[in-house]
């Protein structure tokens, strides 16, 4: 069930790890051969890459067993001597070799074949055959197994053999010779001072010695799911160095200065606060305190704000904006999306123009003389809040005296776009305080092991006055219903979203990031948008007296701000969608939501999108429509969503249902380095690295260094974005 990311030890997660900067002791020489290319492919470049790829699983080469003692069904090794062999080409040309272990007669079938094999494999010769036991028309036989030729003292292999998670291109023997001389030569002299690594457990040498060439009296059950002291070895070391290496970005952050602020008695904070149409819910106050602290010290605040969908985070934000600016600093706030983006701007410009304060704007789309303009008013400090994408952080941005860095939806940006953040926020003198918003809350595990180096403050309650949404299943069939319901509801004034899905949906947001970035996707493969097209005419007929709109990513971005103000003014009724309303769209109004082959999306994308209506005092409706048939893991999706609307129980199930690796989303994130250890399964582990990472530290410093190096190589900027 769990997506586990070793399970797949494969090709992703390598790739993600593994340093492809050679050490100059450690190095296998880039040859040209396609096998070692492919070796290079999968990162297997240093000689510890190599000792770290771990088989998949191992096959028994160990021992022979006699084939009246086999049965059908059975993957065995078989040793006998040639009786006959010959080329049938009735049906099909094949090679069948009959061999005879004293015991009983096998037939060796095979379909390709070189015709040099029927001479090597000549009646009288020796051979040891391993392959899956089955019961023929001939009796019992062997389709290609691995054939050996043998002489009767041929001595058995003494381990188990590994087979090893590889590519195309890349043969098994060649993989395990190199990772044999790699396992050599590696560097593997233990680093770590006695008494960190728990009693009975092997060194990582024997770990590694042992997990390649397991002996055969080995539990193989131990081995596949991983709870052999030798797997937990690999384990506690992977997170060691993962808590090693956040501790110690925590540390380096000690040493950063920022600029200290604090909220002046009747200054633009409080003032700001009078103007509010409604009082802060006490989660909200305390989150404020929470950030307020941080804000006065010298050293950067790093935070992260959770808080489910429509708990209020924004105004949080607005808050600690408010204390920055009064104290004389700028502030940014970015967004994963132009649509979100323009939204923060008109709200914080209704909140903050009437307090003189004047607030830039920056996006990808902006015309050249529109950007320049921008761009001045925040290089001079005129504009003490700049609102926009990712535009906002591009090298031609340059703040006159950043002091707070807001980032809404942080998770939705991808770690490219958070390595530039940090690079940008590195590269003032004193460096700015960051807070982080997001609406999908970090399970705990996943916050110990990740995020060791954020601060977490948590919105646990919605405001007041809030309605709780009903999520309703359906068929697609009984779409005519739904409509009638749509009717129902915008004939009462009420407002109304339809989302649909997008074949490549990855590509709208991708689509998505180039805008912010400013990058022109044209020249991409058209996106299908035929599904929201033909809903929104086929709404449009049902519902002929109210206006529906239509919204998707390739509109131009003019439309697409047009469409989402008449849509929040109340002028349009209905608005169909793709994802990108996901993030932060905030219409009270909104009532119901519909959201078609609600099994292509996941759950907590369902979750975000569902957080578009329920937003007002109105009891909301969202119905889920589905095609069948459903996978297990779509059943699952839609009976969470049904059960329940708190985004922490969501996450939860998300983390269950998908596993962390994909939880986090990013592919190459700190999630994706995690290759050994699962963290559904090793929590406790987690806790035990955690706390030995910061004795480490303390203790033996260059201990800590040594071993985050070795298995972080370069990659541990990643832990940190
Ligand atoms: P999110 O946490 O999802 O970003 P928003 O900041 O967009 O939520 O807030 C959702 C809505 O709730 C907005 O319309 C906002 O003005 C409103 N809101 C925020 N705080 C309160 C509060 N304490 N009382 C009433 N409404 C609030
Ligand atoms: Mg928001």
């Amino acid at each position: 069930m769990h997506n586990r990311i070793h399970s797949s030890l494969g090709v992703k997660p390598l790739l993600a790890l593994s340093s492809t900067v050679p050490t100059k002791a450690s190095t296998i020489k880039p040859a040209q051969s396609a096998p070692a290319k492919a070796m290079e492919k999968l990162g297997l470049v240093r000689d510890i890459d190599l000792a770290l790829h771990l088989p998949l699983r191992y096959e028994d080469e160990t021992r022979i067993t006699r084939l009246r003692d086999a049965r059908d069904g059975e993957a065995v090794q078989i040793e006998g001597v040639v009786k006959d062999n010959r080329i049938e080409s009735r049906s099909r040309r094949q090679l069948l070799v009959r061999l005879d272990d004293g015991s009983g007669e096998l037939l060796l079938r095979f379909l390709n074949f070189y015709a040099s094999q029927q001479k090597t494999w000549a009646p009288g010769v020796r051979l040891r055959v391993r392959g899956e036991l089955r019961h023929g028309f001939f009796g019992r036989e062997m389709v290609h197994p691995a054939v050996k030729v043998v002489t009767d003292s041929t001595p058995l292999a003494e381990a188990l053999t590994p087979i090893y998670p590889t590519s195309a291109g890349l043969p098994q023997a060649y993989l395990r010779k190199a990772v044999a001389a790699g396992l050599a030569r590696a560097p593997l002299d233990e680093v770590l001072p006695p008494g960190v690594v728990p009693p009975g457990w092997p060194s990582l040498r024997e770990a590694l010695y042992f997990l390649h060439h397991p002996s055969p009296d080995v539990s193989v059950e131990t081995l596949e799911d991983h709870s052999h002291p030798a797997w937990m070895r690999l384990k506690f070391e992977e997170l060691l160095a993962q808590q090693v290496s956040q501790w110690q970005a925590r540390q380096e952050r000690e040493h950063l200065r920022a600029p200290p602020l604090l909220a002046r008695p009747g200054g633009l904070h409080e003032r700001l606060l009078a103007l509010l149409p409604f009082q802060l819910t006490a989660a909200q106050r305390r989150v404020g305190d929470e950030i307020a602290q941080d804000l006065q010290r010298p050293q950067p605040m790093h935070r992260l704000l959770q808080g489910d969908v429509g708990s209020g985070k924004t105004v949080v934000a607005a808050l600690a904006a408010a204390v920055a600016m009064d104290a004389g600093w700028q502030c940014a706030l970015m967004a994963p999306t132009e649509i979100l983006a323009e939204q923060h701007f008109r709200k914080l410009v209704g909140w903050l123009e009437p307090l003189g304060i004047r607030v830039a704007w920056l996006t990808g789309s902006l015309r050249a003389k529109a950007k320049r303009e921008q761009l001045a008013l925040v290089a001079s400090g005129q504009a003490q809040l700049v609102v926009g994408t990712h535009a906002i952080i591009q090298d031609q941005v340059e703040f006159a005296r950043l002091g707070l860095a807001l980032i809404d939806e942080q998770h939705r940006f991808g770690v490219a776009q958070r390595l530039q953040l940090r690079r940008k926020l590195e590269s003032t003198e004193l460096e700015p305080h960051l807070l982080m918003m997001s609406a999908t809350p970090i399970p705990r595990t996943l916050a110990m092991t990740y995020l060791a180096d954020l601060e977490v403050s948590t919105i646990d309650e919605l405001p007041p006055g809030r309605t709780p949404i009903v999520t309703k299943v359906f068929a697609d069939s009984r779409r005519d219903e739904v409509i009638e319901r749509i009717r129902d509801e915008v004939a009462r004034g009420r407002q109304v979203y339809w989302v649909c899905p997008l074949i490549d949906e990855t590509e709208e947001l991708d689509q998505a990031a180039d805008e912010a970035a400013g990058r022109a996707s044209k020249g991409r493969a058209p996106l299908d948008l035929s599904n929201v097209t033909q809903t929104h005419q086929a709404l449009s007929d049902a519902l002929h007296g109210h206006a529906v709109g239509l919204l998707h990513g390739r509109l131009p971005t003019a439309d697409k701000a047009e469409v989402m103000a008449q849509f929040s003014q109340g002028e349009l009724s209905v608005l169909v969608a793709t994802t990108v309303i996901e993030v932060g769209v905030d219409v009270p109004n909104a009532s119901l939501m519909v959201i078609e082959h609600a099994e292509r999306f996941g759950l907590s994308q369902l979750h975000q999108l569902r957080g578009r209506v329920g937003r007002g005092a109105v009891a909301s409706v969202c119905v889920l429509l589905y095609s069948s048939p459903l996978s297990d893991s779509g059943k699952q999706r839609l009976k969470a969503m049904v059960e329940t609307t708190d985004g922490f129980e969501i996450a939860r199930r998300d983390l269950d249902i998908r596993g962390p690796g994909e939880f986090m989303g990013a592919r190459q994130s700190g999630a994706a380095l995690l290759r050994f250890a699962d963290l559904s399964q090793d929590q406790a582990l987690v806790a035990q690295a955690r706390q030995h990472a910061q004795q480490l530290l303390k203790d033996h410093p260059r201990a800590a260094q040594l071993h985050a190096r070795r298995w972080l190589g370069q990659k541990a900027q990643y832990l940190k974005a």
